[in-house]
């Protein structure tokens, strides 16, 4: 769900794959209509972020222009008006021979391609895609759905990242059930994590990770603590203690370069 964390997760992954030598770039996925976030109210959105060539975004991208090092552009982040103005822009000039214009394909077509684009363009070695909104909202469904193809398609390099609450109860018990049920609706839609990061006040207990494990189906190496921590510049840090990186690493065949020794 928005202002959970996904922004602050996708960055940090990001940047620990980056101090081990990767070249590492960003994509934030906005499934609202809007174009971009230039005319959104300061009120409902939180400040505007403008990038080098004008591009004005949501403040994620300052987050990943921050973690990663990099200068982003427009092009790095996606949203439902920009794919839909293009698609309808391709079917006025006939490009599409014909056919029935339809969500899949051509609308899951259309991100796929920019994906792969903005990834090719940067020339990284890794793309942290960030799919904002939460499972299950209607605007982000095509999203979702061509991140699935995507996956098949680039069969092995892709790995997903579900952020989610862990709310705790005023005995101090973790909650697991909202992950659950989440995950289950990602599932729903042909998904599974690979890695479940769980937004909490204090780390995750070790009966919680295993509980959460089981249910939805992780390695408990895959449940990550992301608890709440006095800076977000200690996120890494977080994932790097619970070895969130060389999982990652090794699930994507990321062998380490040659000068780090701490690959297991
Ligand atoms: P989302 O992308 O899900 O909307 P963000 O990544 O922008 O969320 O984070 C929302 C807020 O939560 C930000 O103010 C961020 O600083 C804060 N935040 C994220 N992760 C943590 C954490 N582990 N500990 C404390 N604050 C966090």
């Amino acid at each position: 769900m928005s202002g959970l964390g996904k922004g602050i997760t996708a960055a940090s992954i990001g940047r620990m794959l980056m101090e081990r030598g990767y070249k590492v770039t960003a994509i934030k996925i906005d499934p609202y209509i809007n174009i971009d976030a230039g005319l959104m109210s300061p009120f409902q959105h939180g400040e505007v972020f403008i990038l080098k060539d004008g591009g004005e975004v949501d403040l994620d991208l300052g987050n990943y222009e921050r973690f990663l090092d990099v200068e982003l552009t427009r092009d790095h982040n996606i949203t439902t008006g920009k794919v839909y103005k293009t698609v309808i822009e391709k079917e006025r000039r006939g490009e599409y021979l014909g056919k029935t214009v339809q969500i899949i394909p051509h609308i899951t077509n259309e991100i796929k391609e920019r994906i792969r684009t903005v990834a090719k363009e940067s020339g990284c070695d890794v793309c942290v895609i960030e799919v904002g909104g939460t499972v299950g909202d209607i605007e982000g469904m095509p999203f979702l759905e061509a991140m699935r193809q995507l996956r098949n398609e680039e069969m092995g390099n892709i790995a997903f990242v579900h952020v989610t609450l862990a709310p705790t109860t005023t005995d101090g018990e973790q909650k697991t059930k909202p992950t659950q049920h989440s995950v289950k609706e990602m599932r729903a839609l042909g998904l599974q994590p690979d890695i479940v990061s769980v937004r909490c006040t204090k780390p995750l207990r070790e009966e919680t990770k295993s509980k959460i494990s089981l249910f939805c189906d992780v390695p408990v190496e895959g449940v990550v603590s992301n608890h709440d921590v006095d800076d977000v510049y200690q996120v890494p840090l977080l994932l790097e203690e619970q070895r969130t990186p060389l999982y990652l690493m090794k699930m994507l065949r990321l062998y380490p370069l040659e000068h780090r020794t701490d690959w297991v």
